[in-house]
């Protein structure tokens, strides 16, 4: 099931100017900073009542932020579902005719299990279902 919208990540250049911007814009700083290999993309995180803002800067050239980055410019590049059962909701989705980009979960930023699911298939906005790890043995 899914649950609430757990973040929306927003692709930037510049992760260090733009953490000093969304102080600003929040009236409090990031609560953390993880860089996340597998994606080569660097992330930082703030906490906005239930939800979070995940900014992405990409860390290599060949990261999906980069080439997102690149060919649209900044700005929102996902939104990220909280769901109770990540491999439940997998499959249903891929029921529903919904494109998954990976067949099992995957690691994510700030502890999650993530799946995406191509925006071809959802009306062009990128969807990540994310599930806390933890929560509920795999
Ligand atoms: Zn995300």
């Amino acid at each position: 099931m899914i649950r609430k919208i757990e973040h929306i990540g927003i692709a930037v250049k510049d992760i260090e100017a733009s953490n000093l911007l969304f102080e600003k814009l929040f009236g409090k700083p990031h609560y953390k900073v993880e860089a996340v290999d597998s994606e080569a993309v660097k992330t930082s995180f703030f906490q906005i009542g239930e939800t979070k803002i995940e900014l992405l800067e990409a860390s290599a050239e060949t990261s999906a932020i980069a080439k997102f980055v690149n060919k649209k410019g900044e700005g929102i590049h996902h939104i990220a579902y909280d769901v109770d059962d990540i491999l439940q909701e997998m499959e249903r989705l891929r029921q529903e005719g919904f494109e998954l980009l990976n067949d099992v979960p995957k690691k994510g930023a700030d502890n999650k299990l993530v799946c995406f699911l191509h925006p071809k298939s959802t009306n062009g906005v990128l969807v990540e279902l994310c599930q806390e790890i933890d929560t509920k043995k795999l």
